[in-house]
This record gives C-alpha cells, sequence and structure tokens, in this order.
C-alpha cells in the first residue's frame, strides 16, 4: 500500500511535471529550506531543487519589484493573511528579467508561527509574447526574429510604425473602442503581402520585419498608408496618422539591441519632421541626435548656472503712421564655448521640449524689463513705450506665469500695456477655450496679446474671431514675395484688411525693402518690423541708436 508520505511526493513531482511554465515549491519556514521542481531548477538556473536558504530566490528578483514582493511576506509573518500573491519580473538561467505571478499559502503552527510554505510561480514572459489586443507577437518575438536573421547571416530591414493620432482616437472615443483599432490596425497592416511578420510594441507601435533593403521597406510603407489612412469602423469614419523609422542591416546594425536603437533613433526623427516620409537610420542622424543630447545637457547647465550664455537682443518695431519707434522685440540669443552658431530655431525647440523655456521665459522677462526701465530712467531722448517677448505654448501650461508677470511690470515701475505678449506658433497648434480664457485674463491686466507668426503652420483666420488678440504679426515667409508675385500680394492685402475690419492690428514682419515697406503700408499695416529698418541688435546699442539718439 503507498504511503500518504509517498503518494505526496508523488504529487509533487506529477504536478510539476505537468506545465513547464510553472513551477512548484514547497518551504519548511522553521528549517529554512525550500524544495522546487525541477523545471525551475532549468529555467531560473537554481544551484538544485533544495535551496537553502531560501535567500537565493530572493536575490534574484528584480530590485524595483522586491519592495512589493518582500511586503507580501511581512504579511503573511503579521498574519494579516496567510496567501501570498504577487507579480514580479525575477533572473532566469540566460539572465533576463522574466514577468512572474507567483501564489502561495503559508500554515501556521499551534503558536501561530510560520511553519509550511507551499505555492507555484506562473512564467508570464511566455504569455507576453503575444499581444492581447492585436493578436500579434510582441517585442519578445520581434527581438529573437531579428536575432535569428542576423545569427544566421540573413540580411533584412526593420521598420517601425507609431500611430500618432491614436491619443486623441482614444480619448474621443473611448478606450474599448481604441483596442479595436488597433486591433483593425494589426490585421490590416499584417494582411500587406511582402514581409516576415508584423509585431505589436509598446504604446500604439508596431514593428514589422521585412526580408529585403530600402526598397522594400519604401513599398511596404506605401502599402501601409493605402491599407490605414482611412476606414471606418461602426460607422465612425478614421484618419490615420502615423510616423515611421526604418533600419537595414547587417549593415546598420549587428546586434538586436543597436537595431532597436537605430529604430528609436530614425522613428523619433520622423516624428520631428512635420510630414509624414519615412526616415531610414543613418550615421548623420545618429551624430546630429548626438548634437541635440549634448546641445540639451549643455543648455541646461547654463540654466543652473544662473542664465550663462544666455542674452537677450532687441529688434525696432516701427509706427507707420509716425515714422517712429514703436516698440521692440526682445529675442533671445545663446552662445557656449562648446557650440558655434546655435541660433533660437534650434535652441528653442529643445527648451520647449525640456521646458527649460519656463524659467528662461521668466528670466527674459526680468532682464527685459531691466533693461527698458534702466533706459527709460536714464535722461534720453525718446522712452520705449512697449516692449515685445515672445511665449511658448509650455509656458502658458505655468499657472504662476500671469502672477509673476504683472508683478515684475510693478517692481519695475511699468505701466501694464508697457507688455505686448507675443504667442508663438506653438500656442495656436494647442489652442482651446481655456487658453483663450487665460488670453483674456491677460488683456484684463492691461497686457497686449499678439498673435505671433501668422501665415505659417496652423494660422487660420478663422481662428481669429475666437482668439483674444489685439495684434496679428504676419510673418516673414508671407511677406517675403509680395513684390513679386501678385498672388502673395493679393493674399496679404486680403488679411491685413480682414484684421483690420475685425478690430486687430497688423503688425508685418519680414520689411527688407522699401517696396515691401509700400505695399503693406498702403495695404493697412499699423506696425512694422524688418531689416530694411534693422536687424536684432545688441541692447546698448539698440538705447544708443532708439532711444538716447
Ligand atoms: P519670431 O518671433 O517670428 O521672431 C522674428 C524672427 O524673424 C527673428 O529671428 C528675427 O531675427 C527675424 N527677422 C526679423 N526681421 C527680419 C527680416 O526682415 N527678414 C527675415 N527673413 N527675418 C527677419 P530669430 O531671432 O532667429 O528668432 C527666431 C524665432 O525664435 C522667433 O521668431 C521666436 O519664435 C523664437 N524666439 C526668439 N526669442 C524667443 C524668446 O525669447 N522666447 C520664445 N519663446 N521664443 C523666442
Ligand atoms: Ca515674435
Ligand atoms: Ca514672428
Amino acid at each position: 500500500m503507498i504511503t500518504l508520505e509517498e503518494l505526496d511526493s508523488k504529487l509533487f513531482e506529477t504536478l510539476s511535471n505537468s506545465s513547464n511554465r510553472i513551477y512548484f515549491y514547497y518551504a519548511s519556514m522553521k528549517e529554512n529550506t525550500s524544495i522546487w521542481s525541477q523545471s525551475a531548477v532549468d529555467y531560473f538556473g537554481l544551484p538544485g531543487r533544495v535551496l537553502s536558504p531560501t535567500s537565493i530566490w530572493d536575490d534574484k528578483v528584480h530590485p524595483d519589484d522586491l519592495a512589493g514582493y518582500s511586503q507580501s511576506f511581512v504579511d503573511i509573518i503579521n498574519h494579516v493573511t496567510p496567501y501570498h500573491n504577487c507579480e514580479y519580473r525575477i533572473k532566469n538561467a540566460e539572465g533576463e528579467y522574466v514577468w512572474v505571478n507567483c501564489h502561495g499559502y503559508m500554515n501556521y503552527d499551534e503558536d501561530g508561527n510560520p511553519d509550511f510554505f507551499a505555492g507555484f510561480v506562473t512564467n508570464m514572459g511566455t504569455i507576453m509574447k503575444i499581444d492581447a489586443v492585436t493578436g500579434l507577437w510582441t517585442n519578445y518575438g520581434f527581438r529573437n526574429d531579428v536575432t535569428y536573421m542576423l545569427d544566421k547571416h540573413i540580411s533584412g530591414a526593420a521598420m517601425q510604425i507609431d500611430i500618432t493620432n491614436f491619443k486623441r482616437i482614444n480619448s474621443r472615443y473611448g478606450y474599448d473602442f481604441g483596442d479595436v483599432v488597433m486591433h483593425m490596425l494589426g490585421q490590416k497592416i499584417n494582411s500587406i503581402p511582402g514581409k516576415k511578420a508584423v509585431y505589436r510594441m509598446d504604446g500604439a507601435q508596431f514593428a514589422v520585419l521585412i526580408e529585403g533593403g530600402k526598397d522594400e521597406v519604401l513599398e511596404f510603407k506605401k502599402k501601409i498608408e493605402e491599407k490605414i489612412s482611412e476606414f471606418s469602423i461602426n460607422g465612425v469614419n478614421l484618419y490615420i496618422e502615423f510616423s515611421s523609422g526604418a533600419t537595414v542591416f547587417p549593415e546598420d546594425g549587428q546586434f538586436i539591441d543597436q537595431i532597436q536603437s537605430n529604430l528609436f533613433y530614425a522613428l523619433s526623427n520622423a516624428k520631428q519632421t512635420s510630414t509624414n516620409e519615412l526616415v531610414f537610420y543613418s550615421k548623420d542622424l545618429f551624430e546630429q541626435r548626438n548634437r541635440i543630447i549634448r546641445l540639451t545637457e549643455c543648455l541646461r547647465r547654463s540654466i543652473e548656472n544662473n542664465f550663462d550664455g544666455f542674452r537677450i537682443v532687441f529688434q525696432p518695431i516701427m509706427d507707420k503712421k509716425t515714422g517712429k519707434l514703436h516698440s521692440a522685440e526682445a529675442l533671445l540669443r545663446w552662445s557656449s564655448s562648446e557650440f558655434e552658431g546655435v541660433g533660437p530655431m534650434d535652441f528653442i525647440p529643445i527648451l520647449e521640449e525640456t521646458r527649460g523655456i519656463v524659467p528662461v521665459g521668466k528670466w527674459i522677462i526680468d532682464r527685459a524689463f531691466a533693461y527698458v526701465a534702466d533706459w527709460n530712467k536714464r535722461n534720453c531722448k525718446n522712452k520705449l513705450k512697449h516692449i515685445n517677448i515672445n511665449f511658448s505654448y509650455v509656458q502658458f501650461t505655468d499657472t504662476s506665469l500671469k502672477d509673476y508677470v504683472v508683478s515684475k511690470l510693478d517692481e519695475y515701475g511699468l505701466s501694464h500695456d508697457t507688455l505686448v505678449a507675443e504667442l508663438t506658433e506653438s500656442c495656436r497648434v494647442e489652442f482651446s477655450d481655456k487658453l483663450s480664457q487665460l488670453l483674456q485674463e491677460y488683456r484684463d491686466e492691461g497686457i497686449t496679446i499678439a498673435l505671433d507668426d501668422f501665415g505659417t503652420g496652423y494660422a487660420s483666420l478663422s481662428m481669429l474671431k475666437d482668439m483674444p488678440a489685439d495684434i496679428v504679426k504676419l510673418d516673414h515667409t508671407m511677406t517675403k514675395t509680395i513684390t513679386d508675385r501678385e498672388k502673395d500680394r493679393n493674399l496679404v492685402e486680403f488679411i491685413i484688411a480682414y484684421c483690420n475690419k475685425m478690430d486687430i492690428d497688423v503688425c508685418t514682419e519680414g520689411v527688407e525693402t522699401d517696396a515691401i515697406r509700400d505695399v503693406v503700408s498702403g495695404a493697412g499695416t499699423q506696425y512694422l518690423q524688418g531689416y530694411y529698418y534693422d536687424k536684432p541688435l545688441e541692447a546698448e546699442e539698440f538705447f544708443k541708436k532708439y532711444i538716447d539718439e
């Protein structure tokens, strides 16, 4: 007759062999010894089936997950619960972390001390290979397949696409609908011939592995466009926007990590361009990216170092009626010994992205007001009545900005209408009722609001009726061609007339010649700015030339 003890041990052995992704264990707490199924020994590279002490297992838990894991045992020892149910990452024999789900139950002795603990560990790494929403392989499969191709010296290309408007779809129609969209997208891409496999990557991203080179990738990208740009689900019409990056191997990478970092560079570059062109990884791209990283770091240090390297230059804005100075636009400059010739078009976007523009913006406000107050105090012939300062959208997200601006105007003894706040293009991209309300609050304080870069990007005339603005600044790209092309001139004349009808003043930028000045003056512009008058000048030069003349 088989004894109960033998049956117990057979049960453990049989269960242990029943699955290769569930591992069983039991432990005697008093002897600080645990026994593991052979599959656990093999997969996790344990020194043997009997572990003493159990800390051999604990040492493999990912440091970030250790707190949750340990807390579960604290709860068991303190009798909060006899159950252990915990998800964490643990290192396997190959040294990579896999997600596991660990279940256990504690038996206590008569005195309530932990006595016997048993349970099982489920390997979720294997489950996560397939994405539940799309049914496609995940990043895990992508890495395996690329590694296989690299090992076998099969050349190929990998492409990664990011559905850039997916967030909007999710927030407009809800997450369940978003899942359906994701599923459809996966199916559509997967139905395109000419690829090895399609993978669902993190977030709203897909990867495609192609046995071929750049031509095949470009061909495939075109087909994706045809398939997914526009389709409908349950009567909802969807317009899908995506960015794409690609890399070829083994030319541009011999290891999977290199391939993935190439894809990252290529895709982030593609996202920065406004076109939806596919970007291939290249050495240039890598260097460009590296330069941006170094530049970002250098700018951060400048800010930390009391804005060392930043300075403001001033460009005159003329009043058409009087022909005299109306205001000055404060324009930011930055110089460093490490980088040469970095203009605002290069460093402002970085400051916006890193939110460095928030402190720098406050610094500009303080410095520019200080200049104006100082100039006006000096015994000069003219006073500077207005100062135009640029504001990016990121700055408006700082709720303390308005109070800061007002307190600085007061501190320097400047009347509130001294400040003309120019909203750069980023503000209009993010235009909302909330922003509109915020701008009105600035106006209520007596501050003038100007819409900058009109005629570029997202600017539209219809926006003018919703946006509380006093001045529109016509971008220099619009004025450049008005003396050569009649159509361009008509457009500029029309915009100026429309603004005037809406009671909005116009400041025309890019006045480089007297011919341009004549056209826009005739059309009814109120203010003029451009190289015809002056380039942005260093502070002292501006003072001497325009204020102390
Ligand atoms: P913006 O606000 O449109 O500034 C006008 C830009 O046009 C300036 O370039 C100026 O030098 C240039 N410009 C002036 N007159 C003419 C002309 O007759 N012809 C041509 N072709 N260009 C002219 P800059 O100084 O390089 O500034 C570039 C942009 O950087 C600015 O465009 C603005 O969007 C941003 N920026 C500059 N300073 C600041 C700042 O302090 N804060 C923020 N948020 N953005 C700033
Ligand atoms: Ca401006
Ligand atoms: Ca402008």
